[in-house]
């Protein structure tokens, strides 16, 4: 293990806004580290925070604290997988830290799980200080892929029979680092055709209204060249700068509902779920004026 983080400082972990907002940041009080050293393709640290729990960070970026995560995993797996009819086949790009598979096998319906994620060390390291969230990574459905996430849709292009899924949800990092390619319009077109008729993606967007809506309208022109049905949800985490994360999702089926779910009882929401429900799901598509017409006025 290497030596003190450089974003740790007097005790408190910063995460900064440099490229868009340099006079901003977001700072946890580190109780002890717990990990910190380079893998072979990103910088990743674990600390234990004060308030937080222990919390993963990579290239000075929080991915997820125990604390709050369950309000990111929750809506990023079931937005698609309720507004789709009965996902069986499902992929999740990224998310070695486990939180979106343990979400995804809560859907009886889903036969099948596979996590396609770059980084063994963030499996690892979430299997010993995150197991709240790494729980169902053994479970039966799940089969895990060690590789790039854009190289395996592009060689899944490029096979005789492709593997098709109902749902993919993209758990990516930041772009800068190796999710950069999650953001550009030929990965959306990679998803496009890994989907079954009627099929669902989504994916983390990285930014949110406050922080940088231009970049957002950005991406949603890209979503929007390759999907007809696509639209902008968000979720509200704490720990993410700024309070709140954008979602991108799309389906390849026009007639596609994806504001509105399918219903289940709310003794059973309840039980399996504490952020999401029916009604926040057709609620995070919502967005204050100013946003709605950045983001979803086309021209
Ligand atoms: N919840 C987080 C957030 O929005 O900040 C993201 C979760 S974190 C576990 C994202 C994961 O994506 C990391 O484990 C990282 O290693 C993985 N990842 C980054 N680039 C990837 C790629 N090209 N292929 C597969 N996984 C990738």
């Amino acid at each position: 293990m290497s030596g003190v983080h450089p974003s740790i400082e007097k005790g408190w972990f910063t995460e900064r806004s440099d490229e868009h907002f340099p006079g901003q940041g977001f700072s946890l009080r580190v109780e002890r580290i717990l990990y910190h050293s380079r893998s072979e393709y990103q910088n990743v640290l674990v600390f234990e925070s004060t308030d937080f729990g222990n919390v993963l960070v990579l290239d000075g970026i929080i991915q997820c604290t125990e604390r709050d995560e369950f309000a990111y995993q929750e809506m990023i797996a079931h937005i698609p997988l309720f507004a789709h009819g009965e996902p069986k086949n499902v992929l999740v790009i990224g998310g070695g830290d486990g939180g979106v598979i343990r979400e995804v096998v809560k859907h009886t319906c889903v036969e099948k799980v596979t996590l396609v994620e770059i980084d063994k060390t963030v499996i690892d390291l979430s299997q010993k200080y995150l197991p709240g969230m790494s729980c169902a990574l053994n479970n039966s459905k799940v089969e895990i892929k060690l590789c790039d996430g854009f190289q395996f849709l592009r060689e899944a292009a490029a096979a005789s029979s492709m593997q098709k899924y109902d749902v993919i949800i993209t758990d990516s990092s930041d772009p800068e680092g190796p999710a950069e390619a999650f953001f550009q319009k030929e990965y959306f077109e990679l998803l496009k055709a890994a989907l079954n008729p009627g099929g669902i993606v989504i994916a983390q967007a990285s930014e949110n209204v406050w922080l940088n809506i231009k970049y957002l309208k950005q991406l949603m022109r890209i979503a929007h060249s390759v999907f007809d049905n696509s639209n902008y949800c968000y979720t509200t985490v704490p720990s993410y700068t700024s309070g709140q994360l954008g979602l991108i999702i799309c389906s390849n089926d026009s007639q596609v509902n994806l504001t509105t779910p399918r219903r289940i009882p709310t003794e059973v929401e309840q039980a399996e779920m504490r952020y999401y429900n029916a009604d926040i799901h057709q609620a995070s598509f919502i967005l204050p004026t100013w946003a709605d017409r950045m983001i979803n006025h086309r021209n």
